[in-house]
């Protein structure tokens, strides 16, 4: 018998998983299918991608090849799973409808910073596109802050509700256009339009002019404006009267505003960009990253009191160019407008237009929405760089809903997080998911947030949580959700073993560690306020091997908001009853009542928890050296204290380890030393430095203690105190040139909105190791 020719073809399946939709991946498929003429399909899963392919072996084989080495840049692939099929004779290569199965997850992507090639599009006179602020293709716009179910199809987003004009579908339809398949795709004909209105009043301009948008910022006006993923509140950041302005109505205390400039150029203007902050700030996530100012520019000190750095952004979508531009070719308006986020001091993110009209009425003069829908609220990322790298400080918009790789099967689980900077974590397969950054647990419209992000991931990814991880802390709120959620199996965590936990996940780490967690506030299994802690750590348990020495904390609450108690409690501790030495200045701005009720409490342990907490030794000292008095937020004193800290001093103080167990580390030696260091007078900046230093050294030698008793040579350092740079660096030094391996922080933060993650993992292997 002669062999057919049909049985020289192959038929293959491939299953495709990871970030493979509302990325480019079947436009490029069905183009690779068709350059190697190959015939099949190509369709969206709840799972991810399936693709049959048929044709010559070899063309099949190259079909796969390319597939792994060169997949579309914006996919992520997580697995690929190959297996051979009866060919079928199919005369060619089409894209088929989508299918949802039930049980499966496919991984949404993150909303993406506009393209280069859209913004080609968006700046050129002769493009039907130019000048349209909603310019997006296969490889950029809105997809999370958009989607609403699985597979991503435009049926499933807030794009449904507009019916593309015919030239779209066109572009829609054809495989070989940039616009295939792209589900938000849109332009000025049959997309969504901008919308000006003035507070209180009724009449509506839609598609103003931007010359005259600009015009009211140039003005000093405050405008809430309909962003991607909320409401972003903009004006002049040179404008001194209309940036303070907007902080008295958005009662944002002192907390810095984040500002956006057109180009990199515009922002060296004003801030130092190193390499890798060009990197972070071009990027398609387009974060706002973390800058040092440069004085003496024209952006008012207002935007961010008393800070070294400023947080600023690059345009992410083609709005927010018009707010500075009509086009590239157009001197920029603006070196910089705060953006920061539409809401009241610290409320979730608004996201429609009632809700704006409502709730921004009395901190915004002007309106500029739009009629696209936001269905998912998120906020701007920030990072900073540290060490070349990109470090997340709050996980949001561009970032989520990517899933972590976990490097291990994982069974369902949900953790609720912190209570400041929540997040929340589902798990699933091999992958946490962990939520866009929520915000402090501390009114209605958060817990609604909370709840509204719980059910949209868990029906995004399809999990079906069978225990859920809270902190120990009873009372907050994130644990009361937890309690009362219809799970049945609750897993409770200690705060400061979930932060080393997170480090360890995301480093891929399980084995034992030395857990360094640094930060203000954990419940600790005494019930004492932890935040100084040295552990050595799995994710099946820890062991409290070190910690700062207790002292009272005055007041709870009233401690954290007001550091001068803790300079107080640390004296008493220091100096016991005797009267503290009298130039100490201060204390010179508080009323001596206050001074004697909080001494008082101290001296008698009145209202005054013990803690071993690091952040308010930062508090105590930046209050002591006169650096911060009063805060408006929680770490404002630390970050000073950062900020005043002298470069190039090598010195440090004294301070002690005892050999109990946990060992404690007396800190009175150094406070010794710096109350003398301020009798004379010494640079607070000096002062700055050596107690940074010494933290430092306290962390070798506690880590060198460790690794001798029990052999651990890791160190993870975790908590909302490594989010500073002076002390990080030097700890990292220290560390590594005493041959340790040390593992930090870079695509979870460090701070409370990483804990969801190390709960997540925790229950995790409490559930593996229970069955
Ligand atoms: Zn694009
Ligand atoms: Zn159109």
């Amino acid at each position: 018998m002669v062999a057919q020719p049909s049985s020289q073809l192959t038929r293959k399946r491939i299953t495709v998983r990871g970030v493979v939709q509302g990325v480019g991946f079947r436009p490029y498929a069905y183009n690779l299918a068709h350059s190697l003429h190959l015939s099949g399909y190509i369709l969206n899963t709840s799972a991810g991608l399936l693709i049959e392919v048929e044709g010559a072996d070899s063309a099949v084989e190259q079909f796969q090849d390319t597939l792994r080495r060169q997949p579309p840049s914006l996919s992520q692939i997580a697995e690929i799973a190959i297996s051979e099929v009866v060919p079928r004779g199919d005369s060619a290569f089409t894209i088929q409808e989508s299918i949802a199965t039930n049980g499966e997850f496919a991984m949404v992507s993150s909303d993406v910073g506009t393209c280069a090639d859209c913004w080609r599009d968006f700046s050129d006179p002769g493009n039907r596109r130019y000048g349209y602020a909603f310019t997006n293709c296969t490889n950029c716009g809105p997809r999370y802050s958009i989607v609403n179910d699985i597979p991503y199809d435009r049926r499933s987003t807030t794009m449904a509700a507009f019916q593309m004009c015919a030239r779209c579908q066109e572009e829609y339809e054809d495989p070989a256009d940039r616009r295939f398949h792209a589900q938000p795709n849109a332009c000025p004909a049959c997309g969504p339009r901008l919308a000006l209105s003035k507070v209180g009043e009724l009449t509506v301009r839609i598609k103003p002019p931007m010359a005259e948008v600009r015009k009211l910022l140039r003005e000093g006006q405050i405008l809430a404006v309909k962003g991607l993923g909320g409401f972003l509140l903009a004006c002049d950041a040179e404008n001194d009267a209309a940036v303070r302005r907007l902080r008295e109505r958005k009662r944002r205390s002192e907390k810095p505003f984040a500002l956006m400039a057109r180009d990199v150029t515009a922002i060296k203007q004003f801030c130092r960009v190193s390499e890798a902050d060009g990197v972070a700030l071009t990027s398609s996530r387009r974060p706002i990253v973390v800058l040092p100012r440069n004085p003496g520019s024209n952006i008012t000190w207002a935007v961010a009191p008393g800070n070294k750095t400023l947080g600023v952004m690059l345009p992410y979508t083609p709005l927010h160019y018009l707010l500075f531009s009509d086009s590239p070719d157009q001197p920029a308006e603006f070196t910089a407008l705060v953006m920061t986020s539409g809401n009241l001091s610290e409320e979730p993110i608004v996201i429609s237009n009632e809700e704006a009209l409502h709730r921004l009425r009395d901190v915004a003069d002007w309106f500029l929405t739009h009629n696209r829908d936001i269905y998912m609220r998120v906020d701007d990322s920030v990072i900073r760089t540290f060490a070349c790298q990109e470090r997340v400080l709050r996980r949001s918009r561009g970032y989520v809903p990517q899933a972590i790789d976990l490097g291990k099967p994982v069974r369902q689980v949900l953790a609720c997080g912190a209570e400041l900077k929540n997040t929340l974590c589902l798990t699933k397969d091999h992958y946490a998911i962990l939520s866009q950054h929520i915000g402090d647990l501390e009114n209605y419209e958060t817990l609604m947030f909370f709840q509204e992000t719980l059910g949209n991931l868990k029906k995004l990814f399809r999990v079906t949580p069978e225990a859920v991880a809270y902190d120990l802390h009873p009372r907050y709120m994130s644990s009361r959700i937890a309690l009362e959620l219809p799970i049945e199996r609750k897993i409770c965590v200690q705060h400061h073993h979930a932060h080393i936990a997170s480090c360890m996940a995301e480093n891929h780490l399980h084995e034992k560690v030395i857990g360094v967690a640094f930060d203000g506030t954990g419940y600790g299994s005494d019930g004492k306020i932890w935040g100084g802690e040295f552990l050595v750590a799995d994710f099946a348990g820890f062991v409290r091997r070190a910690h700062l020495r207790y002292v009272p904390l005055p007041g709870g609450d009233a401690a954290v908001r007001q550091p001068w108690r803790m300079a107080l409690s640390y004296l008493r501790d220091c100096f016991g009853p005797d009267p503290f030495p009298e130039a100490l200045s201060f204390l010179h701005n508080i009323p001596d009542k206050q001074i004697s009720v909080v001494d008082a409490m101290v001296m008698r342990g009145i209202n005054s928890v013990q803690t071993s907490s690091c952040g308010r030794l930062f508090d105590a000292v930046a209050s002591l050296t006169g650096i911060q008095r009063d805060v408006t937020f929680e770490g404002q004193a630390a970050i000073a204290l950062e900020m005043a800290a002298t470069e190039g001093i090598a010195e440090q103080y004294p301070f002690a380890i005892n050999d109990g167990e946990p060992a404690q580390i007396d800190v009175r030696p150094m406070i010794r030393n710096i109350v003398e260091d301020l009798l004379p007078s010494r640079p607070v900046g000096e002062i700055a430095a050596r107690f940074h230093n010494t933290i430092a050294q306290i962390i070798l030698d506690v880590s060198s203690r460790i690794r001798k008793s029990d052999g651990l040579n890791r160190v993870c350092l975790s908590g909302g105190t490594f989010q500073n740079h002076y002390l990080l660096g030097r700890a990292l030094d220290g560390l590594q040139e005493n041959g340790f391996e040390v593992f930090i922080h870079a695509a979870v933060p460090p701070n409370d909105g990483g804990i969801s993650l190390g709960q997540a993992v925790i229950a995790n292997e409490v559930l593996q190791n229970g069955d």
